[in-house]
């Protein structure tokens, strides 16, 4: 017998709709690309995704077709993303930290029919355009008094624009249809297309909108540094939306000094990024004595946030840590750490051992751990195993069904992590499969060697990589970007990390050296350290 409650699809721009009758008047702050801050309320924005749909239909822009973005996060974005949704279309970020080629490569795969550009990333337009397949049009996020000089077929966003009305109704669609793309960074391989469908982000935003896990309200004020680009941006550009909350997006800059002005300019509540972008903010509210009075939540995911960061953040800055765990496949959020009553009585070490893991799944994660045999391993918070995921917001396919069958027999997609979770549900990754040390037939972590060096006071960022070792297959070796100005040596270290892991665990050697390599997203590029200490040998 079906039930009798309306036929309402969970489409996205439902969500636009929503922040625009019930929160008409909140804004979105940015930073623009032309310099200057900016002011829309949600109301505006929606008239101007409107507008933005109607002039993608005249143009011909269908049902199915893909629209790149490359860009930052201004309110420009985020009429793109919404604008293209609304016609029927599929936003397709794309990341302009990656390199020239790898741009090309994924946007001839994505076949995008044209490109909506930042003023100051049109040189990477123009670098592979040469290259590009399928794009027809590139359309600049800017109007025609900033236009630069170009050969390419360009048109001003804002002008384009004005050529149509805003008298739109969004295209009627299946709630099953894509909204957006978004791919891999292909640290192994080709990158992977993720093709996230309206339910699922309408789903994933309502499920990290919960109180325990980002618990956002009409009171927040959001700032996303993450970049709409990164993991569909942490689905920020839906889950604040849908609850009210203002946004306040940094644009281009997104160094420790204009991240702090707008968190205190801005009054940010709440604000999200991977734990580089902390430490450049750590260090400039060092240097300069400035504190973060507005600032009640941050959100810290994309690689493991150091125990160290936690603790400042905390105590120095009286800010709440939310250490989460996710990745593109999962729209993106697996996993946040918020006190559940087991642990909410915590402090000092004890608190610190809890919000160094990665926290619990909400519901619409179902995660399991399991050993080689692909049998379920039991959740003791010690023993690890290759963790496996499934829900409504995780990946069944990749576009064009690159990659083969990516499910297991009972639908878990394997996330590639190695982790253990404990018996409240707590999850923990110990590294990426690829990354765990095998020292004597037993696993070392990467990861947790990583979060005690970097505790050093005189150590600015630490990696660890396992490097062939005669007797023991392989060992730890520690590299090490010192703070400025400060002198350290190998025996400093080891005799501070001496005591907090097992012995057998600790690195064989320590290297310093002034930069480690890091990915488009802001984490460590192992492949690259262990190719730069490839003819390493252990003293
Ligand atoms: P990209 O490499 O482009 O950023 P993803 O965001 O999808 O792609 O990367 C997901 C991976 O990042 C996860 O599988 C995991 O290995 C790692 N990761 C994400 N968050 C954390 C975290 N809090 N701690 C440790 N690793 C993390």
């Amino acid at each position: 017998m079906p039930g009798l409650m309306q036929d309402w699809s969970l489409t996205c721009n439902r969500i636009l709709d929503h922040a625009a009758l019930q929160h008409p008047h909140r804004e979105i702050v940015s930073r623009s690309i032309e310099g200057p801050i900016h002011r829309i309320a949600y109301r505006e924005l929606r008239a101007r995704a409107l507008q933005l749909a109607k002039r993608l239909d005249a143009y011909g822009i269908r049902e199915g077709d893909r629209a790149a973005t490359l860009a930052w996060n201004t309110w420009r974005h985020m009429e793109a993303w919404y604008g293209i949704m609304g016609v029927g279309a599929i936003y397709h970020t794309v990341n302009p930290r990656l390199f020239p080629d790898q741009i090309a490569w994924i946007v001839n795969h994505a076949e995008d029919r044209l490109i909506m550009v930042d003023l100051n990333l049109l040189p990477i337009v123009e670098k592979i355009w040469s290259e590009l397949r399928t794009v027809e049009l590139v359309v600049v996020l800017t109007d025609a008094a900033h236009m630069p000089e170009t050969s390419l077929p360009v048109v001003p966003y804002e002008d384009w624009l004005a050529e149509v009305d805003g008298d739109f109704a969004w295209k009627e669609l299946d709630e099953n249809a894509a909204a957006g793309m978004c791919y891999t960074s292909g640290t192994t391989g080709d990158p992977k297309g993720v093709v996230y469908s309206h339910r699922s982000n309408v789903l994933h935003a309502m499920a990290a909108s919960l109180p325990d896990v980002l618990g956002l309200s009409s009171r927040d004020r959001v700032m996303p540094v993450v970049p709409l680009f990164h993991a569909n941006g942490w689905s920020l550009a839906f889950s604040a939306p849908l609850n009210g909350s203002a946004l306040v997006m940094p644009g281009a800059r997104m160094d420790g000094e204009a991240i702090w002005e707008l968190l205190d300019a801005e009054k940010v509540t709440l604000t999200a990024a991977v734990p580089t972008v902390w430490l450049m903010l750590l260090q400039y509210l060092e240097k300069t004595g400035k504190t973060l009075p507005w600032l009640e939540r941050v959100l810290i995911g994309g690689s493991a946030c150091p125990r160290a960061m936690t603790e400042k953040f905390e105590t120095v800055y009286d800010v709440r840590v939310m250490h989460a765990w996710g990745m593109t496949e999962m729209s993106p959020l697996g996993t946040v750490c918020s006190l559940k009553p087991e642990v909410a009585n915590l402090s000092g070490e004890a608190l610190l051992d809890i919000q160094e893991k990665q926290g619990h799944a909400p519901f619409t994660v179902e995660m399991k751990i399991t050993g080689d045999d692909g049998a379920p391993r039991q959740w003791d918070g010690a023993t690890f195993g290759r963790l496996k995921v499934r829900g409504p917001g995780t990946a069944r396919a990749y576009f064009k069904g690159d990659g083969g069958n990516i499910l297991d027999g009972d639908g878990y997609f394997d996330t590639g992590d190695v982790a253990h979770i404990d018996e409240h549900g707590y999850m923990q990754i110990t590294d990426r499969a690829k990354d765990v040390i095998k020292s004597g037939g037993e696993w070392i972590s990467s990861i947790d060697l990583e979060n005690i060096a970097v505790g050093h006071p005189a150590v600015a960022e630490a990696a660890v990589i396992g490097l062939p070792h005669p007797k023991w297959d392989e060992r730890p070796l520690l590299v090490i970007v010192p703070r400025e100005n400060a002198t350290v040596t190998k025996e400093d270290i080891l005799a501070f990390m001496h005591n907090k892991v097992a012995r057998w665990w600790l690195p064989d050697d320590v290297a310093f050296v002034d930069e480690i390599p890091h990915t488009a997203t802001g984490k460590i590029k192992k492949t690259a350290l262990r190719a730069q200490f490839a003819d390493f040998t252990f003293s």
